[in-house]
Formats: structure tokens, sequence, C-alpha cells
């Protein structure tokens, strides 16, 4: 993006919801460019590499509950995306620090998928043949005659880029901070601003070994420090021995700005129980500082003004099937569809 490129629609944000939204823009024959200041499309649908092992860090697994997102995922399927059931149901225990001995299974007969090599290859298959500039922030977006020019930030320096339409869909905040920025007007701002997030604390562990979590290889905790821990060989995303363990949301939000190094041994500490003699060979702790919303809103998307939308989970029902909902709904609203 040089000077003052002039693009069809811009989409701030190539996760789930900016990829939804640019796939069914371009179906309906518009030209979507897509920025993202991380380092690849995919947002909180992220996979990471620790030493030689593979680690889910954001969205664990996903369901697919409407006829759209069940076939945009046979879609995918049928492009080649490695999407697999993993389970129909998880292990349940009261709290990480009482063992696994009174883990239960659970089954509700409802599929639960994950993406073979790591949930990052469900962003990467939606990104296919779409228009992505990684490492590109968006610092503002203001209006300029009948569409928008927003201010962009990438490894060569500032730049501006002019948009006919723009759909943001970085979470709510982070989008209402780029109107703001903007001198955008938001109707709705009190109740948008009420969108707010969880964070959530991660610790990838690599292993010397299996840990041999109970089947199927994923534990939700009602209560304690660890809200799930889960094995990333049993969900297919590593070959090498590793756990995902996600902070509960009370101790996320508590240990958010503490030393790395204390989370870390107290996460070390209270999944101990569960590594039957595995030994942690390496680990990488991750903030989101966005993770899950706390109250979802059920509009889809939301027309800012004409020809800025603002989509992402938190306003279809969270997670990634909500995510995509808010994608499509996003792409609709600015193409009447
Ligand atoms: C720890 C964790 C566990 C989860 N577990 C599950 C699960 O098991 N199942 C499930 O269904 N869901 C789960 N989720 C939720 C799921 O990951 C999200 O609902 C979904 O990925 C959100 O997609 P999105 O596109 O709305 O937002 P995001 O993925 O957040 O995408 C927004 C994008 O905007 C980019 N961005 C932000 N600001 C800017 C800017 N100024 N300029 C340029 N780019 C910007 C970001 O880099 C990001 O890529 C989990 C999430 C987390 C964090």
């Amino acid at each position: 993006m040089t000077g003052e490129e002039r693009v069809d629609v811009a989409v701030v944000g190539a996760g789930l919801a900016g990829l939804a939204a640019a796939r069914a823009l371009t179906a309906a024959g518009r030209r979507p460019v897509l920025v993202d200041k991380g380092r690849r499309p995919g947002g909180r649908c992220a996979t990471r590499s620790l030493g030689g092992a593979v680690v889910d860090t954001g969205a664990q697994f996903f369901t697919v509950r409407s006829d759209a997102f069940a076939r945009l995922v046979a879609d995918l399927r049928a492009d080649g995306c490695p999407i697999r059931e993993w389970s129909q149901g998880f292990a349940r225990a009261g709290s990480v620090t009482d063992g696994p001995d009174g883990a239960d299974a659970s089954s509700d007969g409802h599929p639960r998928h994950s993406v073979t090599g790591g949930m990052n290859g469900l962003a990467a298959a939606l990104a296919r043949d779409l228009a992505v500039r990684p490492g590109t922030r968006a610092l503002a977006v203001r209006p300029r005659g009948a569409g928008w020019v927003l201010d962009l930030l990438d490894g060569d320096g500032p730049r501006r880029v002019e948009a006919g339409a723009v759909v943001l869909t970085a979470p709510v905040p982070q989008s209402l901070a780029l109107l703001g920025a903007g001198g955008v007007e938001v109707a709705d701002l009190a109740r948008l601003r009420g969108l707010t997030y969880e964070p959530c604390l991660t610790l990838m562990v690599a292993l010397d070994r299996p840990a041999a979590l109970p089947g199927p290889g994923g534990v939700q905790f009602a209560a304690g420090p660890v809200g799930w821990l889960a094995d990333n060989v049993a969900k297919g995303a590593s070959a090498e021995p590793a756990l995902t363990v996600h902070a509960s949301g009370d101790l996320s939000e508590a240990a958010y700005d503490l030393d790395g190094d204390r989370v870390t041994a107290l996460l070390l500490d209270a999944v101990a129980p569960w590594l039957r003699g595995a030994r942690p060979v390496t680990t990488d702790l991750f903030r989101w500082r966005y993770s899950k919303p706390r109250t979802p809103a059920d509009d889809g998307a939301v027309a800012v003004v004409d020809g800025l939308v603002l989509a992402g989970d938190a306003l279809a029902g969270a997670k990634v099937e909500g995510a995509v909902t808010s994608g499509l709904r996003a792409a609709g609203l600015l193409t009447g569809g």
C-alpha cells in the first residue's frame, strides 16, 4: 500500500470474522483488502510452535450449528482443510487442583471439531485467495466524501488508504478506538461500550512424554485457577506432546499483569497432578487481553453509518461460529444480501 491507494472495501482484522466477511464480499463481486496487525491471519484462532511441538493457544475447537456455517465448513473441507471431529464432549472436573481421579467424561452427542496441524489452519483455509496484508495496523478510520480514509502503519511506516466501504472486526473496544481517533460518531456507543471481554492467560507446555489426560484429551474445570486443559496431540494439532493451559477467567483477571515467571510457576504447579510423571521441557506464556466476550450481543453486525460496518464474535454469540456468522452478516449489510 503506497500513498493514497484506493480500495473497494477495507476490512480491518483478518480473524475469522474479517476473513468470512471478505470471502462473502468476494463472492458478491466486491474486492476486499484485509489489513491485520498480526503476522498471519487468524486472530484468536491461533496456533504457535513451541520447540518441536504445535500448540493451539486461542480457540480450541468449534461446533457447527447454523446451515450457513455448515456449508462453509463443507466447502473448506472440500478445498482440503483438514477439519476433523475431535469429540462429542470433554472430561469435566471440579478444580484442576483435585487431580484427574474425579474427572468425568461427558458426551452430549454434539461434534466438536479441531483442525489437524492446529486451529489456525481454519483461518489459513479461509484466507486462501484473499488479499491479506499482515503486519499492518490501522490507527484511525475517518470519513472522506462518500467513502473513508484509513490511517495505517506497516513495516515501511505510516500510509493512508481510501476505501469505498469499511468492515471493522477487531474486538469492539479496539474498533471503537479507531472510530474515535477518526472522529466518527457512533449512535449506539453506550451499548457497544458495554461489550467487554474476559482476558485469558494461556500457558503452552511442551512435555518430554505424553501426559495421558483423560479422554478425549480436553478437560473443562468448573472452578479453581485453570479453566481448560488440552492435549495438543489428542486434538491433532501436534505430533510432539504439548499441553494448552487456559487460566480461569478469575485468575486471568487477577494475575494479568503479574510477572510471567510467577504466572508460569503457578499454572505449572496447578496442572502437575495431571502430568502423570511427564516433565515440562519448554513453556511459553501468552496473554489474551480480549479473549471471550462476557455478554455477547446478537445483532450479527452493526452498520454504524452507511458503508461502515462493525463485526466480530461479540456481535453474534461469541466463539468461532459466532465470529464467522458476524462476518457473513457484515458482508450482507454491505451488499444488500
Ligand atoms: C483463549 C481463547 C480460547 C477460546 N476457545 C474457543 C473455543 O474453544 N471454541 C470457540 O468456538 N471459540 C473459542 N474462542 C473464541 C474464538 O477464538 C473467537 O470467538 C474468534 O476467533 C474471534 O474471531 P474474530 O474475527 O471476531 O476476532 P479476532 O480473532 O480477535 O480477530 C480480530 C483481528 O483484528 C486484528 N486487529 C485488531 N486491531 C487491529 C488494528 N488496529 N489494525 C489491524 N488489525 C487489528 C487482530 O490482530 C485480529 O487478528 C477462544 C478464544 C480465546 C482467546
